[in-house]
C-alpha cells in the first residue's frame, strides 16, 4: 500500500502525499523503509514525512547539504533534519550554525533555528532540549464554569477565557505535561481576542493562580475593540492518542493537549519573558472545535522554572 502511495506522489498526486502524511502523524515509523524512495524522486514537502528518518537517510540528506548542489532546496532540507530529530541531523544542524552551507544566505533564520520546527532546541548551555512532550491526549470541549468575579482584559474589557485548567495530579494530564517539569494546577486564562494579535502571557503557580502579565505589550495596530463574551467552552483531557503528532489546527476534534504542535504558518514556540529562552509547548485549541465557524489555532505554552504561560494564535 506504501508503494502504491509512493508511486502515485512521484507523479504528482496530491491525495496520496495527504494519505502519507496521515501516516506520518499516526504512525510515523512505517515510512522509514520508503523515505529513501521519497528522497530520490526529491519528495521534499511536507517535511513532516520525515519524522522516523533513519542515520542513514539522515546522512543523505547532510551530505546533500554539504555537497552544495542544491541551494535553492537547503530550507526544504533543514526542516527534513529539524523533524527527524536525530542526533546526527542535531549535529549537523550545530556546524552549519558556525559554517552556514551553500544557500544559507537566503533563509531567514540560522540552520540551528531550524530545530524549532522540529520542536526542540538547544539550549545556552549547549544541551538539546525537546520542547514538546512525548503523551498526547484528546482536548475535548465542555461548557466553561461562569464565574461572576472573572478578571477582564485589560485592552479590550472582555471576560478572561479559561483557555485551560489542568491538574498534573490526573495522569493524562502529568503525562502530557511532564517534558516541563510542572507538578500541581495549572489554569491559563487569556483574553481570546487579543490572544490572535500577539502572544499573551500570564503568570501562573501551582496551586492555580493566573494573572495577567504586566509587561504584556499592546501592538500599535490593536485599535480600540469592543468586549466581547470569551469562548463558552473550555478543553477537558480524553482519550489517549496513538501518537504525539495527531493534533490538527484545521479540524473538528483536532484539539490535543501534550505532543506537538500542528502550526499553521512557521513554528512560534512562545520565547518566555523571564529567561529569554523558549518556553514548553503544552498544546493546541483549534478554532473549529469552539465554534461552528471557528478558524485558526490558540497554542499553549510554558515554562515551569520561571512561573510563566503563554498563549498565540496562528491562521492561514
Ligand atoms: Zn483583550
Ligand atoms: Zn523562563
Amino acid at each position: 500500500m506504501i508503494e502504491e502511495l509512493i508511486s502515485k506522489v512521484a507523479v504528482g498526486d496530491d491525495d496520496a502525499i495527504e494519505e502519507l502524511s496521515t501516516i506520518a502523524d499516526t504512525d510515523p515509523a512505517r515510512l522509514t523503509p520508503y523515505l529513501g524512495s521519497l528522497l530520490d524522486g526529491d519528495v521534499l514537502w511536507p517535511a513532516t514525512l520525515y519524522r522516523a528518518a533513519d542515520a542513514s537517510l539522515v546522512n543523505r540528506v547532510v551530505e546533500r547539504i554539504d555537497g552544495g548542489r542544491t541551494p535553492d532546496r537547503l530550507n526544504h532540507l533543514l526542516l527534513i533534519l529539524a523533524h527527524s530529530g536525530h542526533p546526527l541531523a542535531e549535529s549537523a544542524l550545530r556546524r552549519w550554525s558556525t559554517q552556514p552551507p551553500a544557500g544559507a544566505d537566503k533563509l531567514y533564520v540560522g540552520a540551528l533555528s531550524y530545530a524549532r520546527e522540529g520542536g526542540w532546541t538547544v539550549g545556552p548551555d549547549g544541551h538539546r532540549r525537546n520542547l514538546c512532550g512525548s503523551s498526547a491526549y484528546r482536548w475535548i470541549m465542555r461548557e466553561a464554569p461562569r464565574r461572576a468575579d472573572r478578571p477582564s482584559c485589560p485592552w479590550c474589557a472582555s471576560p478572561l477565557w479559561t483557555a485551560a485548567d489542568l491538574d498534573t495530579a490526573d495522569p493524562s494530564v502529568g503525562a502530557a505535561l511532564k517534558h516541563t517539569g510542572w507538578s500541581g494546577r495549572l489554569v491559563i486564562e487569556t483574553c481570546h481576542f487579543c490572544a490572535c494579535y500577539t502572544t499573551l502571557y500570564s503568570q501562573v503557580t501551582p496551586t492555580g493562580d493566573t494573572v495577567w502579565w504586566p509587561g504584556n505589550t499592546r501592538p500599535s495596530y490593536l485599535g480600540p475593540a469592543e468586549a466581547e463574551d470569551p469562548p463558552a467552552l473550555t478543553p477537558a483531557p480524553g482519550e489517549a492518542r496513538q501518537s504525539p503528532y495527531q493534533a490538527s489546527a484545521w479540524e473538528q476534534g483536532g484539539s490535543t493537549l501534550g505532543g506537538q504542535p500542528d502550526w499553521i504558518q512557521d513554528a512560534e514556540h512562545a520565547d518566555c519573558p523571564g529567561c529569554g529562552q523558549p518556553m514548553d509547548y503544552i498544546g493546541l485549541i483549534g478554532g473549529a472545535d469552539l465554534d461552528e465557524y471557528g478558524e485558526g489555532a490558540y497554542y499553549l505554552h510554558l515554562h515551569q522554572p520561571c512561573g510563566f504561560a503563554a498563549v498565540n494564535y496562528q491562521q492561514s
